[in-house]
C-alpha cells in the first residue's frame, strides 16, 4: 500500500534554511523523520501568504519551487519528484520518498490563465484556490466580506482551465459558497487536501456534512488535517490525542456509508501545534494502527492511505 500525505508546507521551511538532512528538534518533516516514517510520499505545497500581491505571489511561489528542487536534487538517493500516481508507485519500488508539488493560493495566477499551463509544466498537480483572504478567484472561509459571493467570473475560468490542464482543484480554505460553486462547475472530482469535519469541530475551515456528501457525490476526497484546532473545539482545554484523527475518518465513513472518499493531509510544517502522539511525519503509522483497532479492514486502510486520492489523480 502507498501511504500518501496530501499537504505539507515543508517548502517554506526549506526556503527558511532548514537542514533537511538533520533530525531537527522542531518541525515535522526532514529526511531522518521520513526514513522512520510509513509515509511514502507527500504533496509539498508552495504556500503563498495572502498578503502578497499577485506578482509577488508568483515570484515567491517560484522561489519556493527552486528551494524544493534544490532539496530533491541534493538528496536523489532518498527522494524524487513524482508528477503522477504511477511515478510515485515507481519511486516507492526504488525505495525513494516521492515529493509531489502543489500551489497553495491561486492568487499567484494573477489574471493570467496561461500560468495554469506553466504550473502544470513545472509539475504542480493541485492548486488550493485561495488562502486566508478573498482573491481574484473566490471568497475565503476566513473572510467575512464575501467579495464575490462565491466563485468570481475569473474563478470560473480558472476551474475550467485547471480541469483541462489536469491540475486538481483543492477546495480547502475556500468559503462554503465558493465550494458549492466549484463543485457545480468542475467536470472533474475536486479534493479537500487538508480539511476536517465541522460536525466534530465547529470551524469555518472544516466541511459540513452536506459539503462532504456533495464532494463525494462528485467523486472527490476529503483528506483529514492533523491540526488540533480543526480536530477538536476544546483543544485549548485539552489537547486532542492523535486518535481524534480517527474520529474524523469515522465520521466521514459513517455519513457516506463507505471509505472511498477519505485520506490524510496532515498540514505538517504549516501548523504550530500537533495532536498528542503525532509530533511529526514519523508517527503517521499510529493513525493506521488506530484504524485497525476500530475495525477497518486492510482494504479500507489501503484506500484511506492513498488509493482514494490516486484514483482521482489517475
Ligand atoms: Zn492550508
Amino acid at each position: 500500500m502507498f501511504v500518501l500525505d496530501t499537504h505539507c508546507d515543508t517548502p517554506s521551511e526549506i526556503f527558511r534554511g532548514r537542514d533537511m538532512s538533520l533530525d531537527n528538534a522542531t518541525g515535522h518533516v526532514d529526511l531522518p523523520k521520513i526514513e522512520r516514517s510509513i509515509v511514502d510520499g507527500a504533496f509539498f505545497a508552495l504556500y503563498v501568504p495572502a498578503e502578497k500581491s499577485p506578482q509577488q505571489a508568483w515570484e515567491y511561489a517560484h522561489i519556493l519551487l527552486e528551494s524544493t528542487k534544490n532539496f530533491v536534487g541534493a538528496h536523489s538517493d532518498k527522494v524524487a519528484f513524482a508528477i503522477s500516481a504511477k511515478e510515485a508507485e515507481e519511486n516507492k519500488e526504488r525505495g525513494l520518498f516521492s515529493v509531489m508539488l502543489a500551489l497553495e493560493n491561486g492568487s499567484a495566477l494573477s489574471d493570467d490563465l496561461s500560468r495554469i499551463d506553466t504550473l502544470h509544466e513545472e509539475g504542480i498537480r493541485y492548486i488550493t484556490l485561495c488562502h486566508s483572504a478573498d482573491n481574484a478567484i473566490c471568497d475565503s472561509c476566513a473572510s467575512s466580506c464575501a467579495t464575490w459571493n462565491g466563485l468570481s467570473r475569473f474563478g470560473r475560468e480558472v476551474v475550467k482551465r485547471m480541469n483541462e490542464a489536469g491540475i486538481l482543484v483543492d477546495v480547502s480554505h475556500i468559503s462554503d459558497k465558493s465550494f458549492f460553486d466549484v463543485v457545480d462547475l468542475s467536470t472533474k472530482p475536486v479534493v479537500a487536501t487538508h480539511s476536517c469535519c465541522r460536525a466534530l469541530a465547529s470551524h469555518p475551515r472544516n466541511m459540513t456534512d452536506e459539503m462532504i456528501r456533495c464532494l463525494a457525490s462528485n467523486g472527490g476526497v476529503i483528506q483529514i488535517n492533523f491540526y488540533p484546532v480543526f480536530l477538536s473545539s476544546d483543544y485549548k482545554e485539552k489537547m486532542p490525542s492523535y486518535k481524534r484523527i480517527g474520529d474524523h475518518i469515522d465520521h466521514v465513513a459513517q455519513i457516506l456509508g463507505n471509505v472511498e472518499h477519505i485520506g490524510l493531509g496532515s498540514d505538517f510544517d504549516g501548523i504550530e501545534i500537533t495532536p498528542e502522539g503525532m509530533e511529526d511525519i514519523s508517527k503517521v503509522h499510529l493513525v493506521f494502527e488506530d484504524l485497525v483497532s476500530r475495525g477497518y479492514s486492510k482494504e479500507d486502510i489501503r484506500k484511506i492511505a492513498g488509493a482514494n486520492f490516486f484514483r482521482i489523480w489517475g
